[in-house]
């Protein structure tokens, strides 16, 4: 029995148009003509092969985990036409074949690819689902990732939620900027009533946000007094989503230095939220605007909230002093940690003996820019160490929680999937030694591995 509607036939080239004819009449299906595709990919592949897969090539290819959108580019035109598996891109240690890649791949592609961990072990192919760290898929986690997709927050919003306002300027400006605030024309557009719709300080002007806040006579002669001598007549005609903008990102716009840029935004809230203020003091309180009590408010405020925003009065910010123990006699200690900047990492390993002394230290870089695998490697890299130094009792300490969690209860889906592989390793070569321990501890008391990593991934330089 056959399904005719989803059946049909092709002809080779050279088929002869009589006997196509006749078989047509037999065969009551479609013909299928030779480019015909089956799930995207060609259904029928003739000799030239290259033609057959040039679409397959270029589609947007997410083979390169924890950076699933990038797409490899090749070094030359030339370099498309070889292919094979993935494993002819190794060598037969398991690393990735430099030379091979060099010839294949641009600059990025390579380096994106050395960020995938090689590992020298037959392993089975498996599902990963790299909508979470642990890889594994549940329907909760893929309607947050598609329901999160949706909102596309402008880069406004997300000024305003890193910058480090008070919460209540926050809020106001979150009430600005969602046209929240009760001005005339604000109101007008939710079809409130309203008695005057002029600005109440005489201009004759309607009451907007942009006007308030902008180009009235009283925001002009604020905004003017201000260190930085803002003037919005050049910007009349950009709305306030615009205009709020600029204020997020003024360099090159207005008259501001890059390194002022945080106080300036600082002051911008607090500027908007007095010329609120004065507005409201003007309807309800009969009190007449004077620029001079004005920016002498203003500057107090501002000394207020930068004192406010200053990190070393949070209370949370004292740290607890914890301090680093000496491992039981016969033990040495391994601390690792690693450092992120510009894509990969640097691995700190500091070894020291039940008296405290430093044995050695090890700084390796790792191509990786993913927290979890390369704090999973600084173990590894101490492991590697020891073995190579003759230790037997090992005491490995991390500040990297879900690591030393995974090692401990050999669940390794408690950390990110791609360090599965080097948490497999560090297990393996556990065996080796005749005691191994893996203890999680604070940052502090981790601080030298800490500023070992931070330090040479400054500088750029590893070794032991
Ligand atoms: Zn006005």
């Amino acid at each position: 029995m056959a399904n005719l509607a989803k059946s049909g036939y092709f002809f080779s080239k050279n088929t002869h148009s009589r006997i196509k004819v006749g078989i047509k009449k037999i065969v009551r299906m479609n013909e299928l003509p030779l480019d015909s595709k089956y799930m995207e990919n060609p259904l029928f592949i003739g000799r030239n092969r290259s033609k057959a897969y040039k679409d397959l090539k270029n589609k947007e290819d997410p083979w390169i985990p924890l950076n699933s959108l990038f797409k490899p580019i090749p070094s030359s035109d030339a370099a498309t036409n070889e292919w094979g598996m993935l494993s002819s891109l190794q060598t037969l240690d398991g690393d990735w074949d430099m030379r091979k890649l060099l010839r294949l791949f641009n600059r990025r592609t390579i380096d994106n690819i050395n960020k995938i961990p090689c590992t020298n072990r037959n392993l089975k192919d498996k599902f990963i689902w790299i909508g979470n760290s642990n890889g594994c898929f549940s329907v909760k986690l893929a309607y947050k990732l598609e329901f999160e997709k949706n909102i596309t927050e402008s880069p406004w919003w997300k000024h305003l939620w890193s910058s480090k306002l008070h919460e209540r300027l926050n809020f106001f400006m979150w009430r600005l900027a969602s046209k929240g605030l009760s001005t005339a024309s604000n109101l007008m557009a939710c079809n409130l009533q309203i008695d005057t719709t002029d600005c109440i300080h005489g201009c004759g002007c309607l009451e907007t946000d942009c006007h308030i806040f902008f180009h009235c006579q009283v925001a002009k002669a604020v905004w003017f007094a201000t260190p930085w001598g803002i003037k919005w007549d050049y910007f009349v005609s950009n709305s306030l989503k615009e205009k709020l903008n600029i204020l997020a990102n003024p360099i090159g716009v207005l008259p501001i230095d890059s390194a002022d840029k945080e106080d300036f935004f600082l002051c911008v809230a607090i500027v908007l939220d007095q010329l609120w203020k004065i507005k409201n003091s003007t309807i309800f309180e009969n009190k007449l605007f004077s620029l001079g009590s004005t920016m002498d408010w203003l500057k107090v405020r501002f000394r207020e909230a930068k004192y406010a925003a200053s990190p070393y009065i949070t209370p949370l910010a004292i740290p607890s002093i914890q301090k680093w123990h000496k491992p039981p006699p016969h033990f040495i200690k391994l601390n690792t940690d690693a450092a992120i900047r510009d894509g990969t990492s640097m691995i700190g390993v500091v070894a020291r003996d039940h008296l405290g002394e430093v044995l050695k230290i090890r700084a390796v870089s790792f191509p990786s820019d993913n927290p979890e695998l390369a704090e999973a490697y600084g173990i590894f890299q101490g492991l590697l160490l020891a073995s190579k130094e003759g230790w037997t009792k090992l005491v490995c300490e991390s500040d990297a929680k879900n690591i030393i969690s995974s090692l401990n209860g050999s669940n390794l889906q408690l950390s990110h999937w791609a360090a599965e592989e080097v948490l497999k390793d560090i297990l393996l070569m556990q065996g080796l030694f005749q005691d191994v321990v893996f203890v999680w501890a604070p940052r502090n008391s981790n601080f030298l591995a800490h500023f070992v990593c931070n330090w040479c991934i400054r500088i750029c330089i590893s070794g032991t």
